[in-house]
């Protein structure tokens, strides 16, 4: 049988096991609505609570009451953009956002400048890092929100989030961050970082798919979306989804214990494979940044091949990879983010994403080590844009 080696993780996690343990009693014995008075209300109520509780540890923010659950990072980024949007509207229609956004953030701002607001997009340096002082000279009185990814799932770097924390604060504007990549890898300080709003997503810590959270800061002016019951404090009403998040707050609690020791464990990883495929494969390159990047992200590309037909070749022997981001792999568009750090379209398709996993063993990133380069070299051997001098 062929050897499984999964390192597609920014796609999707499998739930861990503990999670998985936590919440079946959710869909079974204690399966009240946390609105009800009774006491299976309030024993689904408590567990609401406790879980807001483990989330808020996780991010470091404040209060409890500042967690609002969601569907996931996608509904999460809609609110906070959309929502501060349209309850600041009278103070400014600007809004400030960069050029590496995920599509759930980089969709809302699209639509949000068909309804009148206008969106400014900064650049990032070629290893992916946003520039504060374009960021900066982009501020005028009408902005009233700055969006920035914590850390990019694609090219892995991690952007300085204390520093634009800093500028947002000093102009009185809010500051949204997706975390939904950094988050549960690397430590988050939603105070310190002067953040408002950070957005969150439960399968991407090894909980389970379909929900999410938003840290939204206390004070914060922000307008609800879906209206109904009043749950989530007026932001997002709908019965909660007590198992999931029940979940999601017991992936926070396993991911916050774990971090300092999974990412120390899973940056050796990391290192090992992208140091073995530079040294090994001849024109190959590290997208992102070479230190300032997610423990778990390799994004790396090469010359002369498709990401997609390396996809399906490494497939055939077992291993499981991405060619960016995940979420819009429908298109044959080269990912914007690749564009965005300077690449040519032919580089952006030659790129390939590995996300490493807890279950990831260094075993498996020998038998990568083992497998990619022979894969490269038939796929270069067919390609016409291989130099003949490549082949020898
Ligand atoms: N933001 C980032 C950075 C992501 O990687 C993703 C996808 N994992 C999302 C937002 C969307 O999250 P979800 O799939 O939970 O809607």
């Amino acid at each position: 049988m062929t050897r499984k080696v999964y390192m597609d993780h920014t796609a999707s996690r499998p739930i861990d096991p503990e999670v998985f343990e936590a919440i079946t009693p959710y869909f079974k014995e204690i399966y009240g609505n946390p609105s009800s008075l009774h006491s299976f209300g309030l024993d689904a109520k408590k567990a609401l609570e406790e879980s807001r509780i483990k989330v808020t540890r996780l991010i470091g923010a404040e209060k409890p009451e500042e967690i609002r659950f969601t569907s996931g990072g996608t509904e999460s980024n809609n609110l906070a953009i959309k929502g501060v949007a349209y309850r600041n509207k009278k103070r400014g229609n600007h809004i400030i956002t960069t050029t590496i956004e995920h599509m759930s953030v980089m969709n809302t701002c699209k639509y949000l400048a068909r309804q009148g607001f206008e969106i400014t997009y900064v650049p990032v340096n070629n290893q992916g890092v946003v520039d504060i002082e374009k960021l900066e000279n982009e501020i005028n009185e009408k902005t009233i929100l700055i969006s920035v990814t914590y850390a990019s799932g694609e090219i892995g770097t991690i952007e300085p989030i204390r520093e634009i924390g800093k500028l947002a604060s000093d102009n009185e504007i809010y500051l949204h961050v997706d975390a939904v990549a950094a988050a549960g890898k690397i430590p988050i300080n939603v105070e310190d970082e002067h953040i408002n709003l950070l957005s969150i997503s439960s399968n991407d810590m090894y909980g389970p798919k379909g929900v999410g959270a938003l840290y939204v800061k206390k004070g914060t002016k922000i307008h609800p979306f879906i209206h109904g019951g009043g749950q989530e404090k007026g932001l997002r009403s709908g019965t909660e989804n007590l198992p999931g998040i029940v979940g999601m707050a017991k992936a926070a609690e396993i991911a916050e214990g774990e971090m300092e020791a999974e990412s120390k464990r899973l940056r050796l990883l990391r290192d090992k494979l992208i140091k073995g495929v530079l040294g090994s494969i001849e024109r190959s390159y590290l997208n992102g940044h070479p230190t300032e990047r997610l423990p778990n992200n390799a994004g790396l590309r090469f010359s002369y091949i498709e990401g997609e037909s390396l996809i399906l070749s490494l497939d055939m022997f077992g291993i499981q990879v991405s060619s960016g981001s995940a979420c819009t792999t429908k298109t044959l568009e080269p990912s914007h983010v690749l564009l965005a750090i300077g690449l040519a379209h032919e580089e952006a398709h030659g790129s390939l994403l590995f996300t490493l996993g807890k279950q990831n063993q260094e075993e498996d990133v020998d038998y990568v080590l083992e497998v990619l380069p022979g894969v490269v070299k038939k796929l270069r051997a067919m390609s016409p844009l291989t130099p003949k001098e490549m082949m020898k």
